[in-house]
Order: structure tokens, then C-alpha cells, then sequence
């Protein structure tokens, strides 16, 4: 578990960057860099202005090609907030991404209650949807390079996941179907699904993966984030057979060396959505204010813990 990492715009190939942010806490993602010929392509648009308009400043050290392309690579906020900073880019995203982001971002109490360290930024958001969407797979052919857009063909971290693969460059932007040494949250997952994604992602020929949240790695960091979501759900599903309420699995079960990754009470989520694929109920949205209460009160026991 790594006490820090590099941050800022990190070049990882030729004319191929990842844009880290510190912690990559609830709100605070990674992005990405690709220049071409003629344009350059962003990947994720960050949330609040504060954040874009630092990556766009970054992006303008690297080049000063327009980026005349955007890939989301799935609905949220802290993914696509900053996508009206990119006035002249074709946004481009899986069909659902484009469908769950046009009901709008959540409302107004709810952020500031989700994140609140963000709260002055939050009035100042506007959706911006993205123009082109695909399916299954698309391949944008930008002058010699080949940008392969992948969907993992069911929801995983979301219903409109996108992986971004150059193979050339052997670099995977990976979205939050990655997260390294954050813990994944899934909220609106479907962490079966999400553990045979990984499973897939990890038979690209990829050397560098960008995650969405943590520092730069590779398909060992990757790897970890799979034995995670495994673990949790293996645990849940024990107590799920034996009866137990969800907060009380998600209290119980031992993380180990998760336990060190940070926001480690997101396994209250993840937990409560494993419960719900065990009882065929992903379609139901977790009740979310009910779900920050109840991580409210594991981090404070984890707190007290820390104290003893
Ligand atoms: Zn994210």
C-alpha cells in the first residue's frame, strides 16, 4: 500500500499521458492524454471546474493540438462533470453511460452530503451528454493509432462501462473498473459481473494500466482489485446463506491487507450490492443516504478501533 504516489500529468508511452490526482478519494479521478496528428483525445473529464481546469491547463503543457475528442468512460459525475470544458470534443461513451447521465446528476443535498469537501463547486455543474455512443466495442483509428473502446457486455461498476485500450502503446485506461489501493465502490455494480470484467481486462495485452482511482499500475495492481471484489463477495455470500443482515456481514468480514485501502468502508455498498445480486434485486437503487449512514457508522467504529 503505497503512503503516496505520483500525481499530475505522467507521459506513459509516446504522446500517451495519464493525469493522476493525490488520494483518488470519493470525487477525485484519474484522467487521460492522447495526442495525435491533427487533435488529441481526453479521457474522463474529471468533476468539479476546479479539477478540469486544472487537467486542461496540464493538457496545454503536452500540446497545443485541440482536443477534439472526449471518451467517458462511464456515467459519473466524477468522471464526466468537467465534460462542458471540452467545448470542440466529440464525446464519445457506451449507449447506457449516455442514457443513465441524461436523467441528470444527482441532486443537490445528496452530493454535498456524498462528497461535501466539494460542496461550493457543486451549482456550478452542468451535464453535457456525449454525442457518439457504441454498444460493444469501437475503434477510432486516429491517423497510425488505434484507440479500442471496450464494454465488458453487462454492467460492472456501472451499466455503461468503457475501457480505453491503445495496443500499440500497451496502455489500458481502465475507468473505475480499476480502482488501485482506493477501495472499489459499487454502489451501482454488479460485483459478479465486475469480477469477470477484470478477469477479461487482464487477458489485454496491456502493460501500464491507468485505473480511475489510485496511482498508475500495471495487471498486478489490477489483480489485487479482483481478489478484493472476490473476497468481499465470497464473504458476503456466507453470511447471506447464514442469515446475517448486511451491515452486520459487512462489520464482520476480516479484509486483511484491504483493510489499509483507503475508504475502506465502501465494503458497506459492496456488500449490500452482493446481497442484491444474490437475491435477484440489482435493478432496485440502494437507498444512498441510508448507505453514507451506515459507512458513517463503520468508519467511526473503525476509528475507535484505531484509538483502543
Ligand atoms: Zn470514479
Amino acid at each position: 500500500m503505497p503512503a503516496a504516489w505520483k500525481t499530475g500529468l505522467i507521459e506513459v508511452a509516446p504522446k500517451v499521458f495519464a493525469y493522476v490526482q493525490a488520494t483518488g478519494e470519493t470525487g477525485i479521478s484519474n484522467s487521460g492524454l492522447i495526442v495525435g496528428d491533427d487533435t488529441a483525445t481526453a479521457v474522463d473529464a474529471l468533476m468539479v471546474p476546479s479539477m478540469t481546469r486544472r487537467f486542461v491547463a496540464a493538457i496545454r503543457t503536452a500540446t497545443r493540438k485541440p482536443v477534439g475528442r472526449l471518451i467517458n468512460t462511464h456515467h459519473h459525475l466524477d468522471h464526466t462533470g468537467g465534460n462542458r470544458f471540452f467545448r470542440a470534443a466529440t464525446i464519445v461513451s457506451h449507449e447506457r453511460c449516455r442514457e443513465v447521465l441524461a436523467a441528470g446528476f444527482p441532486p443537490l443535498p445528496l452530493l454535498r452530503r456524498f462528497m461535501p469537501r466539494f460542496a461550493k463547486e457543486f451549482p456550478q455543474l452542468r451535464v453535457v451528454l456525449p454525442s457518439l455512443t457504441f454498444e460493444d466495442r469501437l475503434t477510432i483509428h486516429d491517423g497510425q493509432r488505434e484507440i479500442q473502446l471496450w464494454h465488458p457486455g453487462a454492467p460492472a461498476h456501472t451499466v455503461g462501462d468503457a475501457a480505453v485500450f491503445l495496443p500499440t502503446e500497451r496502455v489500458l485506461f481502465a475507468g473505475d473498473l480499476a480502482f488501485h489501493y482506493v477501495t472499489p465502490l459499487a454502489f451501482q455494480g454488479d460485483v459478479g459481473n465486475w469480477i469477470k470484467a477484470v478477469t477479461r481486462l487482464l487477458r489485454f495485452d496491456a502493460d501500464v494500466i491507468v485505473p480511475g482511482h489510485g496511482p498508475i499500475g500495471t495487471k498486478a495492481d489490477l489483480k489485487k482489485l479482483r481478489n478484493y471484489l472476490a473476497l468481499v463477495r465470497r464473504e458476503a455470500r456466507q453470511r447471506f446463506d447464514a442469515g446475517m443482515p448486511a451491515e452486520e456481514a459487512a462489520r464482520d468480514i476480516k479484509l486483511g491487507v484491504y483493510a489499509s485501502w483507503r475508504e475502506a468502508e465502501r465494503i458497506l455498498p459492496n456488500v449490500l450490492r452482493c446481497y442484491q445480486e444474490f437475491r435477484n434485486e440489482l435493478d432496485r437503487p440502494l437507498d444512498v443516504p441510508a448507505m453514507l449512514d451506515g459507512m458513517e457508522r463503520l468508519r467511526g467504529d473503525r476509528a475507535d478501533h484505531a484509538c483502543l
